[in-house]
């Protein structure tokens, strides 16, 4: 049955020829990658649209009076257009353009709370957080004297949801959570995370760092109640060096700016400055046009292929994987909650996971190893670091295969 679905909604061998770089070779191997988490490749359309943008139109924009320039301007306007409607935002002057998601939640963090958080106020995120997820907060609590407060993580790699409860008091400010989890591929209950945060105090700011989640599901802003929802471009099929900041109207309209300079500014005096409306307050300085082109080109592409046929494709890659990994003797997954996206975390007995993606690697094999910026997970969990896979739509169950043998060969010269 499941194979039915997955051949009606999708084709993966017309889906790969859309992305070049999965016709190359690594090693003298064909190129099995499975870093996805990391960031995700980009098609043909995504690669097109940044050339046809720097070939045809290039110009800055909001500024000149000339037809390139508008077309810039539009097409940076346009893909604003693009993500809020991708996320169900309420409007396009609720989209701020970043460098990333570790850019956007910094912005939180200094704006925000420059004037919300205070002496003594509390701030909860948890255990699986990445780091980008974890320092901004840190660093605002020793600004403020505020405390960081932190949910814990089960064994399988839930979030503990009692536990956060019991966190939440009248002195929290913020909720900061992620989404998907790049270590474990939890998928955390954000809307309920939220929803009990504002039924303690409707005031508690709450975000969702969505850079693991945007690409494999599909993200409703409103219905999940988030007051500030983030990601990058890059682990999204579009370009590197673009982020989103997702912010309710009323919250941005009320933070200071981050940064200053053009393009951010009303009016500028010796005397007096004052600023321009949002989303443009939040943006000084000339933009990452190329960046906005290709992320709208990467939306098409999402919505080309669509969240049903994604979900089902890496559905199928997760399980069988999870599968032949479990057969491997001294094998431990790490992560092993019942509601998963296409990332699977492993350590093997008595192996370290560097060596393991050295060797993988030789076979044409890119996985990541290491802590994946979550070193207070890997202190929680008693390990030095993990072996990890993450799949996208484009990954084939013959990838995983060649993985498998590669890594049984692997194993087999290590130990
Ligand atoms: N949060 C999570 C969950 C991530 O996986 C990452 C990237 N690994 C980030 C935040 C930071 O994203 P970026 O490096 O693109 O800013």
């Amino acid at each position: 049955m499941q194979d039915t679905l997955t051949k009606k909604l999708f084709d993966v061998d017309n889906i790969r020829k859309d992305f070049p770089i999965l016709g190359t070779f690594s090693n003298g191997k064909p190129l099995v990658y499975f870093d996805n988490a990391a960031t995700s490749q980009k098609p043909v359309s995504v690669i097109n649209a940044i050339g046809d943008y720097y070939r045809n139109y290039n110009a800055n924009i909001h500024r000149g009076v000339y037809s390139i320039s508008i077309k810039a301007s539009d097409a940076y306007e346009s893909s604003k257009r693009k993500v809020s409607e991708f996320i169900n935002a309420k409007s396009d002057r609720e989209i701020i353009y970043t460098r990333g998601a570790t850019e956007s939640i910094n912005l939180i963090a200094y704006s925000f709370g420059a004037d919300n958080v205070n002496e003594g106020d509390e701030i909860i995120i948890s255990e699986m957080e990445h780091h980008a997820n974890i320092v901004p907060w840190q660093e605002l609590c020793k600004r403020k004297n505020a405390v960081l407060k932190v949910i814990p993580v089960t064994d399988t790699g839930e979030l503990e949801l009692d536990e956060y409860i019991k966190l939440l008091s009248d002195k929290t400010k913020i909720v900061s959570v992620g989404h998907i989890s790049n270590t474990l591929g939890t998928i955390n209950p954000v809307k309920d995370i939220i929803s009990i945060a504002k039924a303690k105090n409707t005031n508690i700011c709450c975000i969702v760092d969505g850079a693991q989640a945007v690409h494999h599901t599909k993200v409703d802003v409103r219905n999940i109640g988030a007051d500030f929802y983030v990601f990058s471009s890059h682990k999204m099929y579009g370009p590197m060096g673009t982020g989103v900041l997702y912010g309710r109207a009323e919250l941005l309209e009320a933070m200071p700016p981050y940064q200053t300079g053009g393009d951010m500014i009303e009016n500028v005096s010796f005397s007096q400055t004052t600023f321009n409306e949002i989303p443009m307050k939040f943006e000084a300085g000339t933009p990452n046009v190329e960046g906005a082109v290709g992320l709208n080109a990467a939306i098409d592409y999402i919505n080309s292929v669509g969240f049903d046929a994604i979900y089902v494709q890496e559905s199928e890659l997760l399980q069988y994987a999870t599968e032949k990994l479990m057969e491997i003797n001294g094998l431990r997954v790490i992560g092993t909650s019942q509601n998963k996206a296409s990332v699977i975390s492993f350590v093997v007995k008595g192996l370290n996971a560097f060596d393991i993606g050295v060797l993988l690697d030789g076979s044409g094999v890119a996985v990541r190893t290491g802590q994946h910026c979550t070193e207070p997970l890997m202190d929680k969990l008693c390990i030095p670091g993990t072996v990890r896979v993450s799949f996208a739509f484009y990954n084939t169950i013959e990838e995983i295969d060649i993985f498998i043998d590669a890594l049984k060969k692997a194993i087999g010269v290590l130990q």
